[in-house]
């Protein structure tokens, strides 16, 4: 292996998704290469003790390293600006990896009400069974985030911005609120990667991913990430390597070169999302847009500090109940109706009768999910051809 040539601390962002983590080995290759093996050999027994034991770094089985993974994990840590990441199998597998490696038993995580359904599920459902217990707060009411922390809150954890309604937290003010408290704060970081938004930079401690959506970019992979502090990663990694929920290398790979377009497609993502919603904005048959990039939102001037650009996830609402937003859905022709994001092709959802189906009435009230919204995650087609898209159905409205 060629010695690592990233002197990643001095180069910029773009720089450091085209350039961090990648160790050219003794063939000269310029692209990244994969290894495709299970485990690793040893020139002698001496040796073998050596690599087993930890004395001497180096790779033994590929559910602890492999090259591949190391070079999605070494990009992904520089770009966050974080000491160390390790990957997972799933972005769930990073949230279940975390709470594993730094939680136990009657420990507390308070977390924000608009999360991934499935982290809700894993907290509720599975850490829950094992004397962990979870409180939800209003993403962005600081006082009540301050409010439901106990002495044996551990860990805060929140989606920002959140999906589908755009709604903020000031990472650091969260994150002064959970150093106060000696609890650790994790932002899952999917919906603007660190294109648009640095948590560590901010004082967040981790940061999680799922890798499937913006830092593939094309949905052709499912997988995950966290990033963080030696410390806090040396126990991530332990989990990972001891209950093997461990990224494949040929995933870590398409990763690796999805990093590298990331901050143009993130770009591009943004700029069509601005010009449909101004254009949802404006359009007679909806009622209101959630996009945190309209100065009309209520939290404009926070994602504007806070965020690099507003990303790609929308939600709007028309005017009329569940059957006028299936109607728009449902004139689609271009658009995918799928519960994905983070794709170059733009996907449509109706999230109170799919993403958010399995919330009862009183939660739904509480999250903001009414039947008339629509929720869009704008891919890059040419503008117009997503806005005719739509308009077909809109404009049927009246
Ligand atoms: C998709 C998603 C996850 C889960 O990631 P998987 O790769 O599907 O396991 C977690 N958080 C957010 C915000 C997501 O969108």
């Amino acid at each position: 292996m060629q010695q690592d040539h990233t002197s990643a601390s001095q180069w910029e962002l773009e720089t450091l998704a085209i350039r961090a983590g990648h160790q050219r080995t003794h063939e000269q290759e310029h692209g990244e290469p994969i290894f495709p093996t299970s485990s690793f050999v040893y020139g002698s027994a001496a040796e073998a003790a050596a690599k087993f034991s930890g004395e001497t770094p180096g790779n033994v089985y590929s559910r602890f390293t492999n090259p591949t993974v190391r070079t999605f994990e070494q990009r992904l840590a520089a770009m966050e600006a974080g000491e160390r990441c390790v990957a997972t199998s799933s972005g769930m597998a990073a949230i279940l990896a975390t709470a594993l490696a730094l939680l136990q038993s009657g420990d507390e995580i308070v977390a924000s009400r608009s999360l991934f359904g499935s982290t809700v599920s894993l907290f509720d459902k599975y850490l829950g069974k094992f004397g962990i217990t979870t409180r939800y707060v209003e993403l962005s009411d600081l006082e009540a985030w301050e409010a439901a922390m106990t002495p044996a809150t551990r860990l805060l954890f929140a989606e920002t911005p959140s999906n589908p309604l755009s709604e903020l937290v000031d990472i650091a003010a969260l994150a002064e609120i959970a150093h106060r408290h000696n609890a650790l704060l994790a932002i899952d970081n999917c919906f603007l990667t660190p294109a648009l938004q640095k948590p560590i930079a901010l004082g967040a401690d981790l940061v999680i991913h799922s890798a499937t959506k913006y830092l593939d970019g094309q949905g052709r992979a499912i997988g995950g990430a966290v990033v963080g502090r030696d410390k806090e990663l040396e126990e991530v990694f332990g989990v990972v390597r001891t209950c093997g929920p461990c990224l494949s290398p040929f995933n870590a790979w398409i990763f690796t070169k999805g990093l590298e377009t990331l901050n143009l497609r993130m770009r591009a993502h943004c700029e069509n999302a601005r010009l449909l919603a101004e254009w949802l904005e404006g359009h007679p048959a909806v009622a209101r847009v959630h996009y945190s990039g309209l100065a009309t939102h209520p939290q404009h001037a926070l994602a504007s500090r806070q965020q690099r650009g507003y990303g790609a996830v929308l939600g709007f609402e028309v005017k009329g109940e569940r059957e006028a937003a299936w109607s728009v859905i449902d004139a689609t022709c271009m658009l995918s109706i799928t519960g994905n994001l983070g794709d170059v092709k733009t996907t449509i959802t109706h999230p109170a009768t799919t993403t958010h189906g399995r919330l009862s009435q009183t939660q739904k009230d509480a999250a903001g999910i009414t039947e008339g919204l629509i929720r869009v995650a704008v891919g890059l087609e040419a503008m117009e051809d997503i806005r005719a898209d739509l308009a077909r159905g809109l404009d049927a409205l009246g």
